[in-house]
């Protein structure tokens, strides 16, 4: 009997060195845990507002049809996605989370003997991808915490420095998480006119739609001057549908063709499909969206400053403040106030960031709760250290 456990340990060495994804905490647990009602989850930046009432109206309609098989090949939501962002329906490719989208272009590019680049304090999932892929994972050092330009940002050239003959794929967020950091429009054009042609740039743009400055690189912008360049984005965060699970690329024709041929049929289900499609008519929310993510973080600048927090630059929906603590005594020290934040510390710290916070921006009443709480747990931490 006990040899069938053989077939446990023949997973792929690749898949058994992955360290899994650790989510945040759900809502319910904690308020399972501490005896707490109002829990409040700023872990995952997702937005305060909730959904676009349009969407959630969508997806209601679409429950009479729960019986029917999604349209595989997502017509409607690729016509309006390319009538929104004025790209043609060819180009895109729909991803489950743009998570999917990420692991379809690592499917079709990496395997075991080449390499992908990012940078240090990377999105986790780029690391995730390219393990599982067998690929070699070639981890650039972030810009250092007291980089006058954008501290623990990516360096860009040193990224490019590290492309070989063997790197098949450039991952970079843009603004970045967990960080937030961001690079400008020259800087990144300076990067894809370094990156040889054999390399495919994911370009993962999850949080430009918070970005309200006219300068900000728009990675679909630049699609026709770089072939190798794909642009991912998503409904997760200021669409506000992250249940749903819908993201997508837009890149030349022939590369969304070898995504569509790795990808599962009905990879996106038929909820999210009508959801997002509603989601992008509805401009008010997204702009309100945005308004309310300007205020929060203005907000929350202000907290650190009258605190003296230090905070890395953010662009995004959340910000990342740098404790003199252990993230996990802090992150605990929130728990017990019923404020669930990420801490750093797994798979994107690598090399520091194991005394960093996570902060998805909210609502003007939840950031107020949550400086609250992050400025009494620092305190008691710091009396626990020095006891009188
Ligand atoms: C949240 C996030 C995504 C979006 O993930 P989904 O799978 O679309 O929910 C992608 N990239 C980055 C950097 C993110 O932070």
């Amino acid at each position: 009997m006990d040899d069938r456990r053989n077939a446990i340990t023949r997973a792929r060495d690749c898949v058994q060195a992955i360290s899994p994804y650790v989510p945040g905490k759900p809502a319910d647990e904690v308020a399972r845990e501490y005896g707490i009602e109002d829990v409040l989850k700023l872990a995952s930046n997702e937005n305060p507002l909730g959904a676009s009432p349009r969407a959630v109206e969508a997806v209601s309609e679409g429950l009479r049809d729960l019986h029917v098989y999604p349209d595989g090949s997502g017509y409607r939501l690729k016509q309006a996605i390319g009538t929104h962002y004025v790209v043609d329906p060819g180009q895109i490719t729909l991803g489950n989370g743009s998570n999917d989208v990420l692991e379809l272009v690592a499917r079709a590019y990496l395997e075991p003997g080449n390499n992908a680049v990012f940078s240090e304090h990377a999105f986790a999932v780029y690391a995730l991808a390219t393990q599982a892929a067998g690929a070699d994972a070639k981890v650039v050092p972030a810009r250092p915490a007291d980089d006058p330009h954008m501290p623990f940002g990516a360096e860009l050239e040193g990224m490019a420095a590290a492309v070989d003959e063997n790197t098949r794929v450039l991952f970079l967020a843009n603004p970045n998480n967990p960080t937030g950091t961001w690079v400008e429009a020259a800087e990144l054009r300076a990067l894809l006119d370094a990156v040889p042609p054999h390399v495919v740039v994911v370009l993962d743009e999850a949080y430009s739609e918070y970005v309200d400055d006219p300068a900000f690189p728009n990675g679909i912008e630049l699609l026709a001057h770089y072939p190798n360049l794909v642009v991912t984005r998503t409904f997760s965060k200021i669409f506000g549908l992250a249940a749903l699970r819908v993201g997508f690329a837009i890149s030349d024709p022939a590369i969304a063709s070898l995504l569509d041929r790795v990808r599962h049929p009905f990879n996106v289900n038929a909820l999210a499909l009508r959801a997002a499609e509603a989601a992008l008519t509805d401009a008010a929310f997204v702009q309100q969206s945005r308004a309310v993510n300007r205020t929060g973080l203005a907000q929350w600048l202000k907290a650190a400053d009258e605190h003296g927090w230090q905070t890395i630059p953010s662009r995004a929906n959340f910000i990342t403040v740098l404790t003199p603590f252990a993230a996990g005594r802090v992150f605990e020290s929130l728990l017990r106030e019923g404020v669930i934040v990420r801490p750093l510390g797994g798979s994107e710290a690598r090399g520091g960031l194991t005394q960093a916070l996570r902060i998805t921006i909210g609502t003007a009443e939840q950031n107020r709760r949550a400086i609250g709480a992050l400025a009494r747990g620092l305190e008691a931490l710091r009396t626990e250290e020095s006891p009188a």
